[in-house]
């Protein structure tokens, strides 16, 4: 099997053989370069061949196989219920995920996308099959149901990705899988993504595709004594969470000097700005500057004018950056090699280095995969409460008051502490005096009393937030519409983040609060888990003694109503309806 490492610095979307208005796309989302599947997957896909590739979520593996796809495309080309492409997938949020990925890569082609999954109204599906479709991102389950109904024709489809194929085995979809890949035409291009081989993909592998190219991300494992002493601590936290919890995380850890790593040009510049807006001095450093930009940020960061660099891999190769206390990873790298290089830049002379890294539920594969390359242990660590942020504040400020008090100097403020002590307790003044102090010391970092969902680390097979919607009652046709069934979504664009939600907004009365146990995280497992809610579509989550209140989607409001009116909160079932204030 072709293993192929981090991609030498000239290997670019262009020289794998994409054409100009991919590889623009790509270039206006901000990747720098193509990750390691993206390298070896895309020549044999581009070339028409067949492939099977191991790889993960988060090593890029949508856009090694969206890219060929839209390249084969000719976008319209196509008849009543028909697609010209069919990607299936596991899960409703895959498909959502998947479709809107395809959607970003090929909006300027003008390609046509539909995600087709469990629970949505099927009149609107209907409606955007009748005109056909360029690509169809589906669930096995909602696909067959397409094609029994004869609202789905795939004698024209000439790719078709399986993605996540142990996933969809372990969910039972095998039987499904043959039956729509038998109802596709012989000569089309199959591309199969797995994260695992076991000996039931490589069976279908066999059935189906036709000398395919093999390709999985290497795991050359590093030499022990490559890596300094490095502490790794992983977070795992849902996207809409990641910027306030490594505001969290930092403000506990002070680093003195970091650098925080993304994976493209465009997180690094919105993650810059998030950073700055709450107090932080964050410098961006990517492949969009020039050299004389760079050097300028490495000096502010050599010479502490700024606290932290916010960088693309790329741009940070061949740089001279000092020792860091700290590495942060905002988004698991998406070449493992890269984590060892990112982390390799902390742990100074003879001090234990940090690399703090940020995962989203469903990329905790990717973690094992580095605990396995290193050798060496990621600790899960819960995100610091704000009651572990207050703790901290106070315990920084008690030491500076200590440094000051060391210091002396103190006797032109005596005589305020003197007239004061005149009215007051000499104890109540010296608390004020260290309210006052700890007051400034949280002006502009301030204010991050936001609620972050825990996260526990998710199972081998699936993490809580992902269900599987198969045979569910929101399977059925004809339910009513909830959030995830709003149309046309993934034609609206990438939701980015510190964006306002563009859906209305409805606050929900949960009859248990903190008397009975009940804790945010409660709320967001059982309004993902049982209304098939992504933990980043769930608002403000207020509990008080008696009861709760949560804020959700308006259009999904009455799914999550019913759903969790028949799941138990805290081990009893509650009431729930709309507040009424
Ligand atoms: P995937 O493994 O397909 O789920 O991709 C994981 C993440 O990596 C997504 O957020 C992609 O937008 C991002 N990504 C994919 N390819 C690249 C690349 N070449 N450079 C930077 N980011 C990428």
């Amino acid at each position: 099997m072709k293993e192929p490492s981090t991609p030498p610095a000239d290997v670019t979307f262009d020289s794998l053989g994409l054409e100009a208005p991919l590889v623009e796309a790509i270039r206006a989302l901000g990747y720098e370069e193509p990750t390691p599947i993206q390298q070896a997957a895309l020549p044999p896909l581009l070339a028409g061949k067949d492939l099977l590739g191991i790889a993960a979520t988060g090593t890029g593996k949508t856009a090694a196989f969206a890219l060929p796809l839209l390249q084969h495309l000719t976008p319209g080309s196509r008849g009543p219920f028909t697609a010209s492409a069919l990607v299936l997938v596991p899960t409703r949020e895959l498909a959502m995920q998947v479709a809107e990925a395809i959607h970003r890569y090929g909006q300027k082609l003008g390609v046509s996308v539909l995600p087709l999954y469990g629970g949505q109204v099927i009149g609107q599906q209907l409606r955007v099959l009748k005109r056909g479709v360029d690509v169809v991102v589906a669930t096995p389950g909602r696909a067959l149901d397409h094609l029994q109904r004869k609202t789905l024709k795939l004698e024209e489809v000439r790719t078709v990705v399986l993605d996540e194929a142990d996933e969809m085995l372990d969910m039972g979809f095998a039987e499904d899988l043959e039956a729509i890949l038998s109802a596709t035409p012989e000569e089309r291009q199959t591309a199969l993504f797995s994260a695992t081989l076991p000996p039931r993909i490589a069976a279908i592998a066999e059935r189906h595709l036709r000398e395919p190219v093999r390709v999985r991300i290497a795991r050359e494992k590093v030499e022990p004594g490559e890596l300094p002493r490095i502490r790794q601590t992983a977070y795992i936290v849902p996207r809409a969470f990641k910027v306030a919890t490594l505001c969290r995380v930092l403000d506990v850890e002070s680093p003195t000097a970091a650098i925080v790593f993304c994976r493209t040009r465009t997180e690094v510049d919105e993650l810059t700005v998030s950073l700055n807006g709450r107090g932080w001095r964050a410098q961006a450093l990517h492949g969009g500057m020039s050299q004389e930009q760079r050097d300028r940020v490495i000096k502010q960061l050599k010479s502490h004018t700024t606290d932290l660099l916010v960088a693309t891999d790329v741009a940070a190769r061949g740089l001279d950056i000092p020792r860091l206390s700290h590495v942060v990873n905002f988004d698991v790298p998406n070449a493992p090699e890269a984590y060892v290089h990112r982390i390799g830049r902390t742990g100074r002379a003879g001090r234990e280095g940090v690399a703090i890294t940020l995962v989203e539920p469903r990329e905790h594969r990717l973690l094992r995969n580095l605990e396995k390359l290193t050798g060496q242990r990621i600790e899960m660590a819960a995100v610091p409460t704000v009651a572990d942020l207050r703790a901290r504040h106070l315990e920084l400020t008690r030491a500076s008051l200590r440094e000051v008090l060391v210091a002396g100097g103190l006797d032109p403020f005596r005589s305020v502490v003197e007239d004061l002590a005149a009215e007051f307790d000499v104890m109540d003044v010296a608390a004020a005096a260290v309210k006052s102090l700890q007051e400034s010391r949280d002006d502009g970092r301030g204010g991050d009393e936001e609620e972050i969902p825990v996260v526990a680390p998710p199972t081998e097979k699936r993490s809580r937030f992902e269900k599987p919607d198969r045979k569910g009652p929101a399977e059925r046709p004809g339910k009513k519409a909830g959030f995830a069934e709003r149309p046309g979504r993934a034609e609206h664009g990438p939701r980015r983040r510190a964006e306002r939600p563009d859906w209305d907004i409805t606050r929900l009365y949960i009859g248990a609060g903190r008397n009975a146990g009940m804790r945010p995280a409660d709320l967001v497992g059982a309004i993902a888990g049982e209304a098939g809610l992504e933990a980043s579509q769930i608002g403000a989550i207020q509990i008080a003694d008696a009861f709760s209140l949560v804020e959700v989607p308006e259009p999904a409001a009455d799914r999550i109503i019913t759903a969790l009116r028949q799941a138990t909160l805290r081990g009893r079932k509650v009431p729930v309806r709309r507040d009424r204030g």
